[in-house]
């Protein structure tokens, strides 16, 4: 009897919900912490695999996985995943689109006041008892370049409107726009925005959007914010411009190792004009909530 009950293991840690929703089609595995060669050895008992970011399903994961039928990611963005090679195997992807939107459009914003009014420094000088006055750019007036122009960068440009800013945005897709955004080419955007936000989606392979000729077309000064993919600029050639000050503040969710391991990482971490979070975009009550629900579904729909 139990034959007819699939297998699912979930690998990092999940709302609740999602093993109430599966539980009476599954049995399931809840290891939240499992390593990678852990995972390589028991994968083989599974049907369904649930991922968020920390575990990497790679070609040999799924060569192993003898039984799997869906790789379902509880989240946004599937460059964990060999997808290339679960689609040559018959094996289905799942995902949660736009269930964290709200979630990353907040603290985009926080991210891009926290860069334009060095709020980051000023509350670690007042835990030192350091009053010091540090002076800020409004952002009213200036012009908010966003590049990938999909449901987040969409909704972050709607939310703020209240701050009287100017929109541009750059996406390679036939995406639409409103008409207080102004649609524009990469390096427009490069050199007119005096903020960009980064909100494109990348793929395991995907080559670094900004290199050093994209980034040496910065306006001086701008701020740039990414609650993307690190891999949307090429890390080595963007330090130079922290360092000469070309790019004033760089606020960042994500990073290209997390934590950080090569040398370029760890010199950046210690930047003044670096402010990085531990990947916090989704990390909410209401959008974990939310993930949980649609990837039980998009599971329960594809099994
Ligand atoms: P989406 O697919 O709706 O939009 C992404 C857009 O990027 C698309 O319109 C696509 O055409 C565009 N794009 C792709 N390559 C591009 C390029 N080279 N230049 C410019 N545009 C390009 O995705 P979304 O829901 O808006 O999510 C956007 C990103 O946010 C994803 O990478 C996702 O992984 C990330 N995200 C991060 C967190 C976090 O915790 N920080 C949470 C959720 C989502």
């Amino acid at each position: 009897f139990s034959s007819m009950y699939g297998k699912v293991l979930i690998c990092d840690p999940v709302d609740n919900v999602m093993t109430d929703k599966l539980k009476d089609k599954f049995e399931i595995d809840y290891k939240p912490k499992i390593s990678p060669q852990e995972l390589l050895e028991v994968i083989k008992d599974y049907d369904v695999v649930v991922v968020r970011s920390r575990t990497k399903i790679t070609k040999d994961v799924i060569s192993n996985g003898k039984k799997l039928k869906i790789i379902a990611r509880a989240g946004i963005g599937v460059d964990n995943i060999d997808t290339d090679y679960a689609e040559e195997k018959h094996i289905k992807v799942v995902y949660a689109p736009g269930s964290s939107t709200e979630s990353v459009v907040e603290i985009t914003l926080a991210m891009m006041v926290i860069g334009a009014r060095s709020l980051y420094k000023g509350m670690e000088n007042t835990r030192k008892n350091d009053f010091t006055k540090l002076k800020g750019m409004e952002l009213e007036g200036k012009t908010l370049g966003i590049l990938g122009f999909g449901r987040i960068g969409k909704a972050i440009v709607d939310a703020s409107r209240t701050f009287k800013m100017k929109f541009i945005a750059y996406d390679p897709m036939p995406v639409e726009y409103p008409e207080y955004v102004k649609k524009v080419s990469l390096d427009e955007l490069l050199e007119q925005s005096d903020v960009i936000s980064i909100n494109v989606t990348m793929r395991k392979d995907s080559p670094y959007i900004l290199n050093d000729n994209e980034l040496s077309k910065l306006k001086e000064g701008v701020i740039i914010v990414n609650t993307s993919r690190a891999r949307a600029i090429n890390g080595k050639d963007m330090l130079k411009y922290l360092k000469n000050g070309k790019i004033s503040a760089f606020v960042s969710d994500v990073f290209w190792n997390e934590p950080a391991k090569e040398d370029y990482e760890l010199e950046m971490l210690k930047l003044d004009n670096v402010m990085i979070t531990p990947h916090l975009g989704a990390q909410t009550k209401e959008a974990q909530k939310r993930i949980a629900i649609m990837t039980a579904d998009n599971i329960i729909n594809e099994w």
